[in-house]
């Protein structure tokens, strides 16, 4: 498509005038952390943000959706998806939402997903502040993010914005962009490559190496046991992760025990009773009851069994979990390099 560049000083107009008959989702400050949020004011944007608490996916995937609606024998179905500007994502949120988009489209496609997710338009942004416990610049970097329609880079004295697409194409009507020249887009290139270097924390093994290492090491319980030694099986991990789609399904039933409705809930894996299931007759059966096993679960669906799906990792290096976890023992890069090592 098509590269602009509109100054700082138009910057803010054309923000505001993108929200005003739209609905924005976009960084902005909650006390000390960064959250995605609706746009109020333009001033609110935060695009020198670091890394939100929640991942993008949210807007598409909430913590809680409701399915369907029953009443006796008959239901219908809650898909209502809206029109909205996600603005500001971060290219390891926009992997993460190409993983999220191909996990809820292959076999049986996810409308309540994919009807949100379509109605969407997505805007990268060039990271400008680095999370301190962030490596995307180290993990995956055979995969590439595809799913926006537009990328906002800051430069000097402006923003670049490239157009992927024709929804893209469509902000321009906001602003006073003007055509970008060759010495911009330079500039731009260069913002986003140098900054891959700059992470704090480094994977020191290729996507391949880290996959076949890890699934060699399923024996090793030990290993595991010790990884996951001070671990509270909180889930804040998974709650956390812009990869993970685990959820539990709920029937809620309303008094009069004929109507009510069914809804969906973040689900993780790291929890006691994820894989505890029924053997009817009022029996259980919990395959994964240490933790040592949960534990060895996630970063084989992170590190394995989803690379050989999505060819990468399941994991953006965002350093959400790492940030999230009280133990402290959630970090990826840490339990790689641990495994490489042992
Ligand atoms: S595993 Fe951790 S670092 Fe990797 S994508 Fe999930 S939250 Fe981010
Ligand atoms: S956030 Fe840390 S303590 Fe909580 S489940 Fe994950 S690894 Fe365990």
């Amino acid at each position: 498509m098509a590269n602009y560049f509109i100054s700082d000083s138009e910057f803010i107009p054309f923000v505001r005038r993108m929200i005003e008959g739209n609905e924005v989702i976009a960084p902005v400050a909650k006390k000390s952390k960064f959250v995605f949020a609706k746009l109020e004011s333009a001033e609110e944007l935060r695009l020198d943000y670091d890394v939100t608490i929640l991942p993008p996916k949210k807007e598409f995937f909430p913590p809680c959706q409701k399915l369907l609606e029953f009443d006796c024998g008959k239901f219908s179905g809650c898909i209502d998806p809206q029109e909205k500007i996600l603005f500001g994502v971060h290219f390891y949120d926009i992997k993460g939402l190409d993983m999220t988009d191909f996990l809820f489209e292959e076999r049986n496609a996810d409308m309540n997903y994919l009807a949100n997710r379509n109605k969407a338009t997505v805007i990268g942004s060039s990271i400008q502040t680095i999370s301190e416990r962030a490596f995307w610049g180290s993990v995956g970097k055979e995969v590439k993010a595809k799913g926006h329609d537009g990328f906002i880079t800051k430069i000097g004295g402006g923003h670049i914005y490239e157009t992927r697409t024709a929804k893209g194409e469509q902000l321009v009507q906001f602003g006073n962009f003007e055509k970008a020249i060759d010495a911009q887009m330079s500039e731009a290139d260069r913002v986003n490559q140098d900054i891959m270097d700059k992470c704090p924390e480094k994977l020191n093994y290729s996507s391949k190496e880290i996959s076949e290492k890890v699934r060699a090491s399923f024996s090793n319980i030990g290993l595991w046991e010790e990884l996951a030694h001070d671990c509270f099986s909180c889930g804040s991990c998974n709650t956390t992760c812009p990869t993970c789609y685990c959820f539990d399904v709920q029937d809620d039933w309303n008094v009069d025990q004929k109507t009510g409705d069914r809804k969906r809930y973040w689900d993780s894996c790291l929890t006691t009773d994820f894989a505890k299931i029924s053997l009817g007759a009022g029996n259980t059966e919990n395959f994964r009851t240490e933790r040592g096993e949960r534990f060895r679960h996630r970063f084989m669906r992170k590190g394995t069994y989803l690379n050989e799906k999505l060819g990468g990792p399941a994991c953006t290096g965002c350093g959400r979990c790492s940030l999230a976890c009280t133990a402290d023992i959630a970090d990826p890069v840490h339990v790689y390099n641990r495994i490489m090592e042992a």
